[in-house]
């Protein structure tokens, strides 16, 4: 296949009249579109105003689709903890794949071809399943919780890390590799240290598996860890073997110059939320010191109950504006560096090799999007309109592995509307949420 169009093939390359020839699950070649078209002559041609990298979410929540709205203006504890977990608690295994399907149908939709998906307690595997189905890259993970959570939440450590290495054993390199396990603690104020040490033993005992947490989000998180444990967030993690080069931390908003240090010296990744951290009125995660210090830093969405929407478009501009206002300087936070920040930096996070540049021989995970809009008349700077007059709306082609999952906005890997159907439908009937209009 060839696609056509203005290709921004990373942060600081565009081809105008570019061209991109796809062969199997990689990229054959980039170039001007006229040269491919020459060097790959009789191949069906698909053309879309702009092509870029597909988009890496790198902390989300497909399964709190279904809560999409039912906790706005709740800060992070009372949020979680009175409506988001009993919301959870009451998913069974339908519901779960309902959820996780309409959370990987926004991400198709409006260009998110990986992510780092932060599942339940329960039911995991109906998710797996709708992530193989629905052909996204993706790495998942059940949630470990083995202290202070609700009732239907709480699990047996033992068998919280069982449950674990089952779902590892099962999914891990599923999908031809599309598919990889991190695992995944809620945070340390629902876990014990066995909790937390296990994870490590698995992520350690498993090639390839990741490990995925949340990490000092908000205030009373921190003070409930020190209070648990004596320790600082960050460094507790760094204490029961949860920092490394293999260790996703969302959010890392509020972090000591010494804990800091850690997440530089060890390689941890950080997941910057910045949508979901201005709605929980969390704060302001210090991402500029982050990059400084070579800290790789990525690009989430969180969750629809705390974003509402897993759009990656609006959250580049997001993630450039707080930091534009937080250091009164426009300079901060370039469309360069959020755009490295929603791609190639996700896919480090991620761990996923060749993934999130348009390069000859690097996967195949293209989107295409339309410019035939008033927003975005005139078009001067490709770059600067994806990261801030884009939406996830304008996405019409999505591509993984080469294999096509969204054409001319239309979804070919699911029914869309049998899908939103059932979500509606399942909605109405959980706990934690508000009647559902429907
Ligand atoms: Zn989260």
């Amino acid at each position: 296949m060839i696609l056509t169009g203005t290709v921004v093939a990373d942060a600081s390359t565009t081809i105008e009249d570019g061209g991109i020839a796809v062969e199997g699950d990689r990229i054959a070649a980039v170039g001007e579109r006229e040269a491919i078209l020459d060097a790959y002559p009789d191949r069906e041609v698909h053309s879309y105003d702009l092509l870029a990298p597909g988009f890496v979410g790198s902390h989300v929540h497909s399964v709190q689709s279904l809560g999409r709205g039912i906790a706005d203006d709740t800060e992070l504890l009372d949020w979680l903890f009175d409506h988001v977990l009993p919301m959870e608690a009451s998913l069974d295994a339908e519901a779960m794949y309902v959820a996780a399907r309409l959370g990987y149908l926004e991400m198709i939709e409006s260009g998110t071809t990986t992510c780092v998906d932060h599942l339940s307690v329960h039911h995991a595997d109906r998710a797996f399943d709708a992530a193989v189905e629905m052909g996204v890259r993706g790495r998942l993970g059940k949630v470990l919780m083995d202290k202070r959570a609700p009732d239907g939440l709480r699990e047996d450590t033992d068998a919280a890390l069982a449950e674990t290495e089952r779902l590892v054993d099962r999914y891990h390199g599923a999908a031809d590799g599309r598919i990889r396990y991190a695992v995944t603690p809620r945070f340390a104020v629902s876990c014990t240290e066995d909790c937390l040490r296990g994870a490590r033993r698995i992520a350690d005992e498993n090639e390839g598996v990741r490990i995925h947490t949340h990490a000092s989000e908000n205030r009373d998180e921190v003070a409930t860890v020190e209070e648990d444990t004596g320790y600082r967030n960050v460094h507790w993690l760094d204490e029961v073997g949860l920092t490394g080069e293999d260790v996703v931390l969302a959010h890392c908003v509020w972090t000591t110059e010494s804990e800091r240090e850690v997440l530089a010296e060890t390689g941890t990744h950080v997941t910057y939320c910045p949508s979901s951290n201005m709605k929980l009125a969390s704060g302001i995660a210090p991402v500029v010191d982050y990059l400084d210090r070579g800290i790789n830093v990525a690009l989430g969405n969180d969750g629809p109950p705390c974003n509402n929407t897993l759009d990656p478009l609006t959250e580049m501009r997001q993630a450039s504006l707080l930091q534009k206002v937080d250091h009164h300087d426009p300079e901060a936070t370039p469309a360069r560096t959020v755009f490295e920040m929603a791609t190639v930096n996700g896919a480090r996070a991620a761990g996923f090799d060749r993934v999130g540049k348009l390069r000859e021989g690097w996967r195949a995970d293209v989107v295409g999007l339309t410019t035939d809009e008033t927003r975005a008349t005139p078009l001067y700077d490709p770059l600067s309109h994806l990261v801030f007059s884009a939406h996830g709306d304008d996405v019409e082609f999505t591509m993984v592995d080469g294999e096509v999952l969204q054409a001319d906005g239309e979804v070919l890997v699911a029914d869309a509307d049998e899908i939103r159907a059932r979500a509606r439908a399942v909605a109405s009937g959980l706990d934690g949420a508000p009647d559902c209009l429907c």
